[in-house]
């Protein structure tokens, strides 16, 4: 099942939310920088320990965290393209992003997940094609999993939200 709603993620009551992360997974701006504010310390911990394990976070990958204060059980970091006008892998390491957070939510047996609009803000993906790939990618997980899960796009900013909810 796949929902939209406008606003702000932190503010959400379900199993995980998403973070459009960086791959040192030490904290940003943007959606990541309101995570971790709301979230407090305990998340950025995890994330350290996360880190001294396995060094950080790769393009298109995802890890789970707690979700601290949030009232969302887990976060699940993943990191997005940078937009480099394209030719770089750019949309398939997009795809992937949402992949592997699906797959993470599915592995903690998670009923319910919400996902920011990954790489369209610094990362500065074009808002269309990064909204057509997040949509088609999660249709096509739920499809063909036999999990239960439900989905929710969370857009921030107008723009986003109007274009997904041309395309939903
Ligand atoms: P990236 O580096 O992946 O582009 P950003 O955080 O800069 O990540 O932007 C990703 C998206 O997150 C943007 O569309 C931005 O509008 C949105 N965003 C920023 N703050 C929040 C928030 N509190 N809740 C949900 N989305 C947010």
């Amino acid at each position: 099942m796949i929902e939209l709603l406008k606003g702000d993620i932190t503010k959400l009551e379900v199993d995980a939310i998403v973070n459009a992360a960086n791959s040192s997974l030490l904290g940003g701006g943007g959606v990541d920088g309101a995570i971790h504010r709301a979230g407090g310390p305990a998340i950025l911990e995890e994330c350290q320990r996360i880190r001294a394990k396995q060094g950080g976070c790769m393009v298109g990958e995802a890890v789970i965290t707690t979700g601290g204060n949030l009232p969302a059980k887990f976060v699940i970091h993943t990191v997005g393209p940078t937009w480099n006008g394209g030719k770089n892998n750019e949309e398939a390491l997009l795809a992937s992003a949402y992949r592997s957070s699906l797959a993470l939510a599915v592995e903690h047996q998670l009923q319910s997940i919400a996902f920011p609009n990954i790489s369209t803000g610094v990362y500065r993906f074009p808002k269309d094609r990064a909204a057509e790939i997040a949509i088609d990618t999660v249709k096509e997980f739920l499809n063909f999993s036999s999990a239960e899960i439900k989905v929710t796009f969370v857009c921030y900013d107008e723009e986003n939200y109007w274009i997904y909810e041309e395309l939903i």
